[in-house]
C-alpha cells in the first residue's frame, strides 16, 4: 500500500506531486481531466486512479492543490471524496487557496472521523513549485502538522504552524492584502514615469536601491514596460483571492478599502479578456482603460 496520495494536477500541483514522487519514490494521484493524471503518471510514476475516494482508501496522506472551496468540498467531503474511504489517524493537507471558513467546516468534518486536516496554502508561484522553493503558512493540529511537513518540505523552502484549523488561510489572505496594493503602485509609479517622460530603467535604476524596493519591482518592473503579462499568477486567480479576503474582512468589520478598490481594478482587467493574464497586468488597465 502506498501512503502519499495527490489530487490536483494542475500549475501548483503536478510540480508539487513531482517533488513527492522524486523523494519517495511512489505517489497516488487524481485529477478532475483524468488525461492529466495520466499523463502525470507517464512521465513521473506512480499510479493514477478514477476518484477522489479511491486515493482516501490508499493512502495514509492526501495532499490536494485545486482551485477553489467548491472544488476542495468535492474532494474532501463529495459523494467520490476522500473522507468516503480514508482511515481513521490518516491526515489531508490543502494547498488550495480557499476561505477559512470552508477549512474550519472540513476539519470539523475530518476530526469527527479521526482524521486530521492540514489548511497549508502556498506563496511562491509556478516557479516556487518547480524549484521546491515555496512558503506554506499552515493551520490546524500540530500532531497533524508533524506527521506531514517532512513531506511537504520536499517542495518548501519555509514551513510554519499559524495556529488552529483556518490560520493557513488567514495568514495567505494577509500576503494577498499586502501584495495587491504593492503591484498597484508600481503600476503608478512606471506608468507616471512614462508620461513624464523619464528614462524608466533608469528610474528603476536608482529607486530599485533605496526605500521603494521591492520583489515586485525586483522581478516585474522589466516584463510590465515590455507589455509582457503572460507568467505567474493569473487575474482570475487573484480575484478569488481578493473576494475571501474582503468577505472575510467585512464579517469582521475589518478595513481593507485598498484591496477593495485593487479588486475592482482587477475585474476591469477581466472585463478586457485578461483572466489568465498575470497579477502584474495593472499596468496595462493604466494604459488601456
Ligand atoms: P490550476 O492550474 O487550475 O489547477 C487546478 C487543478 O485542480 C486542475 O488540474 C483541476 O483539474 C484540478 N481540480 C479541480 N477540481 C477538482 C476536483 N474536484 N477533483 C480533482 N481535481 C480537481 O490551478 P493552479 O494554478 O495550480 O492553482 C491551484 C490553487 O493554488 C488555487 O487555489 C490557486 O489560487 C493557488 N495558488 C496558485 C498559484 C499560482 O501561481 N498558480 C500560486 C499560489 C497559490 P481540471 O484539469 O479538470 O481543471
Amino acid at each position: 500500500m502506498s501512503s502519499k496520495g495527490f489530487v490536483g494536477l494542475g500549475v501548483m500541483g503536478s510540480a508539487m506531486a513531482g517533488h513527492i514522487f522524486n523523494k519517495y519514490s511512489d505517489l497516488i494521484v487524481y485529477n478532475r481531466t483524468m488525461d492529466k493524471a495520466n499523463s502525470w503518471v507517464q512521465v513521473n510514476g506512480g499510479q493514477a486512479v478514477s476518484n477522489a475516494a479511491e486515493v482516501g482508501e490508499l493512502c495514509e496522506q492526501v495532499f490536494l492543490c485545486v482551485g477553489n472551496d467548491e472544488d476542495v468540498k468535492e474532494v474532501v467531503s463529495g459523494e467520490e471524496g476522500v473522507l468516503q474511504s480514508m482511515k481513521k489517524g490518516g491526515v489531508i493537507v490543502d494547498h488550495t487557496t480557499i476561505s477559512a471558513d470552508t477549512s474550519k467546516e472540513l476539519s470539523e468534518l475530518c476530526s469527527a472521523k479521526e482524521i486530521g486536516f492540514i489548511d497549508a496554502p502556498v506563496s511562491g508561484g509556478q516557479a516556487g513549485a518547480e524549484s521546491g522553493q515555496l512558503t506554506v503558512m499552515a493551520g490546524g493540529e500540530e500532531k497533524y502538522f508533524d506527521m506531514v511537513k517532512e513531506t511537504i518540505a520536499c517542495y518548501s523552502k519555509f514551513i510554519k504552524l499559524m495556529g488552529p484549523s483556518g490560520s493557513g488561510q488567514l495568514t495567505k489572505m494577509v500576503n494577498q492584502i499586502c501584495i495587491a496594493g504593492l503591484i498597484q503602485s508600481l503600476a503608478e509609479g512606471i506608468n507616471f514615469s512614462e508620461e513624464v517622460g523619464l528614462n524608466t530603467n533608469e528610474v528603476i535604476e536608482v529607486i530599485s536601491k533605496g526605500a521603494a524596493q521591492s520583489w515586485q519591482m525586483e522581478n516585474r518592473w522589466e516584463t510590465m514596460l515590455e507589455d509582457h503579462y503572460d507568467h505567474g499568477f493569473a487575474v482570475d486567480h487573484m480575484r478569488k483571492d481578493l473576494e475571501l479576503v474582503i468577505k472575510e474582512a467585512n464579517k469582521k468589520g475589518i478595513n481593507v478599502d485598498l484591496t477593495k478598490i485593487v479588486n475592482s481594478y482587477y475585474k476591469d482587467i477581466q472585463g478586457i479578456g485578461g483572466n489568465r493574464w498575470d497579477t502584474s497586468s495593472l499596468l496595462k488597465r493604466l494604459k488601456e482603460l
